[in-house]
């Protein structure tokens, strides 16, 4: 497990942009990650299709994804991975335990827990997935709409095979899991913020960052 970058990323989704960490922050971050690993059942699942392109779509579960954004990342994959990951339901209750109790720790556990996911969704990835892929793409982003991980989950069989679940609300349930897209065959391409929806408003890009890694 890289706890280095677990913290690298917590501190990000924090606000925290070159500033000295004091103990306390420092320390209370090290007792979430210990606390996350500990308690977290981290489950993934994934599968794996031939893309088919003009428009772009998975023609043996009738998938479309003709969307500008997967148009441009997927031009020259040709598999898809739909994939989802979860940290489990016992993060969720520590984190609803300590929004009741003390909003400081839940605001850093809640970063810690998304940190966590993120690297742990990485190493699963980096073990499972051999050769170019792009980046995870998540419904919701740019103009691929949010509704696509009810399709997607029920194609993984999410909730069967690792307990997790789309809500009416598109709300994923456990909250610290992700749905997510990756093409097979081209690692060129690089996130950007160009179609992000929250462009405008991001406090990431306020504070000079990015939601995501660059090289
Ligand atoms: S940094 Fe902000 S604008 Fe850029 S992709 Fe992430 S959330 Fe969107």
């Amino acid at each position: 497990m890289n706890f280095s970058k677990i913290k690298e990323n917590a501190l990000k989704y924090l606000g925290y942009h070159h500033q000295t960490l004091d103990e306390k922050l420092n320390n209370l971050i090290d007792e979430c990650i210990e606390e996350i690993e500990k308690m977290s059942s981290f489950r993934a699942t994934y599968r794996k299709f031939p893309l088919s392109f003009h428009p772009l779509r998975i023609d043996e579960i009738s998938l479309n994804l003709n969307y500008p954004e997967l148009n441009d990342l997927f031009q020259n994959c040709h598999e898809l991975i739909i994939i989802g990951c979860t940290l489990g339901l016992q993060v969720e209750k520590r984190s609803h335990y300590y929004s009741h109790i003390d909003m400081t720790k839940a605001t850093i556990f809640d970063a810690v827990a998304s940190s966590f996911l993120e690297v742990k969704c990485n190493e699963y990835e980096d073990e499972q997935l051999i050769g170019k892929r792009t980046f995870r793409f998540c419904p919701g982003y740019g103009r691929v709409p949010i509704e696509l991980n009810k399709e997607l989950a029920f194609i993984i069989e999410s909730s069967k095979k690792i307990g997790l679940t789309v809500q009416e609300s598109n709300i994923l349930l456990p909250q610290k899991s992700m749905i997510g897209l990756i093409g097979l065959g081209d690692n060129r391409k690089e996130k950007t913020c160009q179609n992000c929806l929250h462009i405008k408003d991001c406090n990431f890009r306020k504070r000079g960052q990015t939601c995501y890694a660059k090289d």
